[in-house]
């Protein structure tokens, strides 16, 4: 059976948030559209405490998109964004996906981020998505959202890697796109047996 994910459509990521990702707003209605060919969806929600260890205002000297070293490698400081509560952590107003069965928050653990949906950036810590979708039988999964090259990457990989046949709808999604992250992260979703529906 099938399954849409819908990774982190909220208001910080689109126009006017604090981690816009160009053109995010755009791909809402394709995404509405989308989830109406499904009966069964999932929405994925960025969620941080305040003061997240992912944030740069977190380490004094350091300004948003620097990267620092940590336990589990290297991690992109980001603007302060999707703090539990918040606005900016809200899904976007014009999202509409009532159907959606399973709201999955991540990256609540202050000490790590998460831009997978189904590992935190230790590439241990599960989020409990895989169990979920293995044992209500959800074998073949598709994704969009944003942003293509960080969280909608990570978990089209790890959605490979633990086993379910990835799709991801490129028109759907869109990039950050740092130093080339969006063409590693098409090539590397490529190799990877994933999908590509788009352009
Ligand atoms: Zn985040």
């Amino acid at each position: 059976m099938r399954a849409l994910i819908i990774v982190d459509v909220q208001n910080d990521f689109c126009e006017g948030g604090s981690l816009a990702v160009a053109g995010g707003d755009a791909i809402v209605p394709l995404v509405n559209r989308l989830a109406q060919g499904f009966a069964h969806v999932v929405l994925t929600q960025d969620w941080h405490p305040a003061g997240h260890s992912s944030f740069a205002s977190a380490h004094p000297g350091h300004q948003p998109f620097d990267t620092i070293e940590v336990d589990y490698g290297t991690q992109i400081l980001w603007p302060d964004h999707c703090v539990q509560g918040t606005r900016g952590a809200a899904f976007h107003t014009k999202l509409d996906v009532p159907h959606a069965e399973l709201v999955l928050r991540k990256g609540f653990r202050a000490a790590i981020d998460s831009y997978s949906a189904f590992f935190e950036n230790d590439r241990r810590t599960p989020t409990g998505l895989a169990a979920y979708l293995k044992e209500r039988r959800l074998d073949r999964i598709t994704l969009c959202g944003l942003a293509t090259d960080f969280c909608v990457f990570y978990s089209a990989i790890d959605g490979r890697q633990s086993g379910f046949e990835v799709t991801v709808v490129t028109d759907a999604c869109r990039g950050i796109d740092m130093d080339g992250s969006l063409a590693n992260a098409m090539r590397s979703m490529k190799e990877a047996g994933i999908t590509i529906l788009g352009h």
